[in-house]
């Protein structure tokens, strides 16, 4: 039970009165659906958090990713992910855990949220990234 271990260092690691929460599992996002993680007990859990996270949320190309988001359980399945700038999604990548970033290899510009680069306006590539590279 990994998981019940883990909870009491999260919770003094966010330094708050709210309880620090963590979900893990598929990412399942269907054109035009709520994005949601299918966790290992395949359980349905809706996402939410920021703009730039409901962004790369409705990212098609992560579709099928295993993911470990910080955040917390608004509703038993409903989790509101924390700001993105907290680094609080990652997927997993050849049992690695990943940032999600985007690049454009023209301009060497490096973003958070899928889209045209914010300088020459092509579309950005998926790039998944060590955390600690960044
Ligand atoms: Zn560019």
């Amino acid at each position: 039970m990994r998981f019940c271990l883990c909870l009491p260092v999260l919770v003094l690691a966010a330094g708050s009165a709210l309880a620090a929460d963590s979900l893990r599992g598929k990412l399942v996002l269907g054109d035009g659906k709520p994005p949601v993680v299918e966790t290992a007990e395949h359980k349905l859990v809706a996402l939410d958090g920021d703009e730039p996270t409901r962004k790369v949320l409705g990212d098609q190309r992560l579709n099928g990713f295993e993911v470990e988001a910080k955040g917390r359980f608004t509703a038993p399945d409903h989790f509101l992910i924390d700001p993105i700038h907290t680094r609080s999604m990652l997927v997993r990548q050849d049992g690695k855990l990943r940032m999600v970033t985007y690049w454009c290899d023209i301009c060497s510009i490096r973003s958070f949220t899928p889209g045209p680069c914010v300088c020459c306006q092509r579309e950005t590539t998926l790039d998944l990234r060590d955390p600690d590279e960044l």
